[in-house]
């Protein structure tokens, strides 16, 4: 293992921080099979997805040691040094840059630049096709100029991850059951990691719209794929996945140890590491489109009482919420229209009028645009 630092831009005189990153496997590309990129707690308040980092790094270290490490593996368990030290009358604020508002894993710039650039440079061959967009990639990461230290954060995780083949963003929700996110196009190959983690929800979207990680790697090869005809055929150079490691207090070791092992097992299956992977689980649910989840909403403030458990199987019309006005003694209850996994819910039990509560996985369509919550 090799360990890089990348200093982020410093924001005022006196402070400086900077992005560790670990460095498994060959050091030249031409040795490796693959690349992988994972990374921890872009969400800097993520802990549960920080204390994978850890055990995959242990585990990477013995593994490197037996010599059974095939890819370039690059992992960054402190993805948001950043955010890690936003703490604000007692309240730890992980999720927006406090300088800017900005949510720390959205609107990540484009990688795919301008496509017409590409205009004559592919052709029939697509392993070269492939080369020539990471090239075109490389130099519109190049172009950018970072001015903040957000925007250089963006662009230091962009410049570790940018040409590897998969790249997987370790995240966790506030109250919730193991998830994750994934497009429609990479689903089949991120189906063996959904079966060893045991995810209790799959959701996909090509297209979620909020530029988050994930789909600044991998968006920008379906767009591109589209426009480049069948006369050159363009593979995803890159595919990504989010995952969801339940919610913001679930950090244990057992937990942690088996989200990393799960990981291993889909590295050994995809030959980044050497060995035999453990025969596949079945797979707990399958996967539902992004824009099937229901997203529930407070009708009213009040004290907010669960009537379901994440992870339970929904029915259409069950109760998921009460909400208690505490001067009236009137309570409102929210039910679900949709079938499915209660796969995430707020953490707060005092909400505001239209605050968001919570989300039930569903099988058909139900919403469009910008699909992440804020
Ligand atoms: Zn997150």
């Amino acid at each position: 293992m090799h360990t890089q630092s990348i200093p982020l831009i410093s924001p005022a005189i006196g402070t400086r921080r900077e992005l560790a990153s670990f460095h498994f496997g060959p050091r030249d590309a031409a040795d490796a099979r693959q690349k992988i990129y994972i990374q921890a707690a872009l969400h800097a308040d993520e802990t549960p997805a920080m204390l994978v980092g850890v055990m995959l790094r242990r585990r990477l270290l013995e593994l490197e040691a037996a010599g059974d490490i095939e890819a370039q593996i690059v992992l960054v368990p402190v993805a948001n040094p950043v955010g890690l030290a936003q703490h604000v009358l007692g309240q730890f604020v992980g999720r927006f840059d406090l300088a800017s508002g900005r949510n720390f894993n959205r609107s990540f710039p484009a990688l795919a630049g301008d496509p017409s650039s590409l205009d004559g440079a592919l052709g029939p061959n697509a392993q070269d096709n492939v080369a020539t967009v990471r090239k075109l990639m490389r130099e519109t990461l190049a172009q950018q100029k970072p001015r903040t230290e957000f925007e250089s954060l963006q662009h230091a995780l962009l410049e570790l991850s940018l040409d590897s083949d998969v790249v997987i963003d370790l995240h966790c929700s506030l109250e919730a059951t193991l998830h994750l996110y994934t497009s429609d196009e990479a689903w089949p190959q991120f189906e063996p990691l959904a079966r060893y983690l045991g995810a209790e929800a799959s959701l996909i979207a090509t297209d979620s719209g909020g530029q988050a990680f994930d789909e600044a790697h991998s968006l920008p090869w379906w767009t591109l794929q589209q426009q480049a005809g069948d006369a050159s055929p363009l593979p995803p150079g890159t595919i990504a996945a989010t995952i969801e490691c339940r919610g913001q207090r679930d950090v244990s070791y057992e937990t942690a140890g088996r989200d990393a092992e799960a990981i291993i097992d889909f590295l050994r299956a995809r030959g980044a590491i050497r060995g035999a992977a453990r025969p596949l689980p079945p797979l707990v649910r399958a996967p539902t489109p992004l824009a099937g989840s229901e997203q529930f909403y407070a009708p009213a403030s009040g004290i907010l009482v669960h009537r379901a458990a994440t992870g339970d199987l929904i029915r259409a019309g069950d109760a998921l919420f009460d909400i208690v006005d505490p001067l009236t003694d009137e309570t409102c209850t929210v039910h679900s229209q949709t079938e499915g996994i209660f796969y995430m819910r707020r953490a707060i039990r005092f909400v505001t009028a239209g605050a968001p509560l919570g989300r039930v996985t569903g099988t058909r369509p139900i919403r469009t645009g910008v699909l992440l919550g804020a």
